[in-house]
């Protein structure tokens, strides 16, 4: 009796103790403290922490971190200042073609969609994917119908069009990256999950599909090693299979989440498309690597770690 005692005991402290949390992005690229000079910085810090408050508040209470990332990204989604959803970047036709997908690592399911126009949360539609097929990825004209079957309103394409973006887009010569955004946590169980949600980049072709709803490319979780959601030049990003290699140089190589990911971020880089990423590993030790002037971004940990910084140091 008392040995169970002391077992059901010590069970409640280890799950009192163990670190959960969670990362965000709201993308990678040209953010400079010159670009964003205070006020016109506050929008986005204060996105990042309604992401990272919505996200904690289900950790806190022992919810799943396939949930805490979802809520993270749908938050983000919902914000015109982050290019996912609403605010979402332009195709060289005039239109919004949305991705995003969304990985468990305790089980390593994963869904994810692309080309959408008339979908309100691709995040959302991702995690129905997940949860309601046996497939990983639908797009386009499929996707909307699988989104119509799910009881999901369609929303006119203009829905996601943000006069920044516009003016962007008038003003854009050729496709560049815009600021993806992404979460990725760690809940009380010690399980791991990343999502990643964009409109891909601006001025892209009508069709184009980048990493982010790519399982491996700009998404990956698994338990045993990381969960990393990418930002950044995707086209690269695909090429050298980032998300996955951060996973595959920790579980081949013993390499540590901090390393893992600098290099196969450098790898990516050196091939020609900049970007960054966020990971976090089951021990609760995270990175934010980036090779351009800045990336969007946020932590809160159990530990006491709550932070948000837009450039290089701040
Ligand atoms: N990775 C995204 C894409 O290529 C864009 C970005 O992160 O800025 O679609």
């Amino acid at each position: 009796m008392i040995r169970l005692a002391l077992l059901l005991l010590a069970g409640a402290l280890a799950f009192a103790q163990a670190p959960f949390g969670l990362v965000v992005h709201g993308g990678a690229g040209s953010v400079t403290a010159q670009r964003y000079p205070p006020p016109a910085d506050k929008p986005y810090r204060d996105g990042l922490e309604r992401a990272l408050a919505a996200g904690y508040a289900i950790l806190e209470k022992g919810g799943s971190a396939v949930d805490a990332v979802e809520a993270a990204v749908r938050v983000l989604e919902e914000d015109p200042h982050f290019n996912a959803g609403i605010g979402a970047t332009v195709t060289r036709a005039g239109t919004h073609e949305l991705d995003a997908a969304i990985m468990d690592g305790a089980t390593l399911k994963a869904g994810a969609v692309a080309g959408l126009q008339h979908v309100k949360s691709p995040i959302g539609l991702a995690r129905l994917v997940m949860d309601r097929t046996p497939h990983v990825l639908l797009i386009g004209e499929g996707a909307e119908a699988f989104a119509r079957s799910q009881g999901l309103e369609p929303v006119p394409n203009t829905f996601f069009r943000t006069p920044a973006q516009w003016e962007a887009y008038q003003k854009a010569h050729k496709p560049v990256t815009r600021d993806t955004v992404g979460a990725v946590a760690l809940d009380r169980k010690g399980n791991l999950a990343a999502a990643t949600s964009t409109g891909g980049m601006l001025d892209k072709l009508p069709g184009r599909v980048g990493d982010a709803p790519l399982i491996g490319a700009g998404t990956y979780a698994d338990n045993r090693t990381c969960a990393v959601s990418c930002t950044g030049w995707g086209e690269f990003f695909i090429r050298a299979a980032v998300a996955h290699d951060v996973s595959a140089r920790m579980e081949y190589k013993g390499d540590a989440l901090a390393k893992a990911a600098a290099d196969a971020l450098d790898k990516a880089t050196r091939m020609g498309g900049p970007g960054g990423l966020i990971a976090l590993d089951a021990q609760g030790h995270y990175t934010l690597p980036f090779t351009t002037p800045g990336m969007f971004r946020a932590v809160r940990l159990s530990t006491g770690v709550h932070e948000v910084k837009l450039f290089g140091g701040a």
